[in-house]
């Protein structure tokens, strides 16, 4: 996420898939472990060529991945039954934007997921300002133009989006945002002055917006990551944080199903059964003695009765599961009633 790069021009057009706000219904599950923001030498910050990083996820035991290298569209074969789906990170990073940073950058980034690479090419207007909405709107208006998925990256590098701004976003698709960025300064935990990435997340959920939450790793580093840190710099690694997304392993299911948020985010906990029910949230850990816990609107509190039950409260109901290894999970909301958009008051 460092690399220091201009606001991108439209690369190529077709049109987004329909919003499919619909809480997924509960099911057998068969997740697929996937890895939505990743960079290869195509970034220029990072060394290992594409198909290496493809290598190395696929020894980590990913069904997919998606090459999100910075204002360029990456794809390689597929390895072994590893799909490889092509993306690119819109990277735009201003020295001025509006609402100004608070240092001397200011790096707003989105993840175009899952690009057609038939689509035609797109004609997406370059940023008349820099303003930040107009900047994000401009990241999200050209992912979609490809023919991919829109996702608000590390929201907290350099404080880029609050709840706000993120709901308002929300307001125009389906879109994805990153919760759990492993990467060493995406800030997820915020600071005194900063809420948390999932602060943000609920906080832009209660305002009534139709937004998925992911963990990624962001990574830059695989092979060379000892000899990164052995050299004193910063090693930005990968098979940190994923999404297991239940679909057929096939890439319009995947993408269809990042949409609809019929997946969860982890840094390693796992989930046997997830999904919404007229009752309200329901999750079984893989690990039995994984300690749940629901959030709401109103905060945090323990499940019902079942133990695996997370009752709908107002608005909106998530969990966010805590395995005896110390890893997370966090499922994706379930709403309470029909959502007319996003309110961004
Ligand atoms: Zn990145
Ligand atoms: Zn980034």
């Amino acid at each position: 996420m460092f690399a220091v790069l201009a606001v991108c021009e439209s690369p190529r057009a077709t049109q987004q898939p329909a919003p499919d706000p619909t809480p997924a219904p509960r099911g057998p599950a068969t997740f697929l472990k996937g890895q939505l923001h990743l960079h290869s030498n195509n970034s220029g910050d990072s060394r290992t060529p594409p198909d290496e990083v493809a290598r190395w996820y696929a020894a980590h035991g990913y069904d997919f991945i998606v090459f999100t290298d910075h204002n360029r569209v990456t794809d390689t074969a597929d390895v072994g039954d590893m799909l490889v789906l092509p993306g690119m990170e819109i990277t735009m990073n201003v020295d001025d934007c509006d609402p100004p940073p608070e240092g001397p950058l200011c790096p707003l980034h989105v993840n175009a997921l899952a690009i057609d690479l038939h689509a035609p090419a797109p004609s997406v207007p370059s940023p008349a300002d820099h303003r930040r909405d107009t900047l994000y709107r401009h990241g999200i208006a050209l992912a979609r133009s490809l023919g991919a998925i829109a996702q608000i990256n590390h929201p907290n590098f350099h404080y880029a989006v609050d709840a706000a701004l993120l709901a308002t976003l929300a307001g125009e698709g389906p879109l994805l945002v990153e919760i759990a960025n492993e990467a060493i300064d995406s800030n997820n935990a915020g600071d005194a002055r900063h809420p948390s990435t999932e602060a943000i997340w609920d906080d832009a959920l209660r305002r009534g917006a139709v937004v998925w939450g992911t963990a990624t790793d962001d990574a830059h580093h695989y092979a060379d990551a000892e000899a990164v840190r052995a050299a004193g710099e910063l090693a930005f690694e990968g098979d940190r944080g994923w999404v297991m997304v239940r679909a057929d392993r096939d890439a319009d299911a995947i993408a269809a199903a990042l949409l609809r948020g019929d997946f969860y985010a982890t840094n390693g906990a796992l989930l046997d059964e997830v999904g919404c029910a007229a009752t309200g949230l329901h999750v079984v850990p893989s690990d039995r003695r994984a300690r749940i816990e629901c959030i709401d609107a109103a905060g945090v509190r323990a499940p019902g009765s079942d133990g695996l039950t997370c009752a709908l409260g107002d608005r909106f109901v998530r969990a966010r599961v805590h395995d005896r290894a110390g890893r997370t999970a966090w499922t994706q909301p379930c709403f309470s009633a029909p959502r007319a958009g996003a309110d961004a008051g």
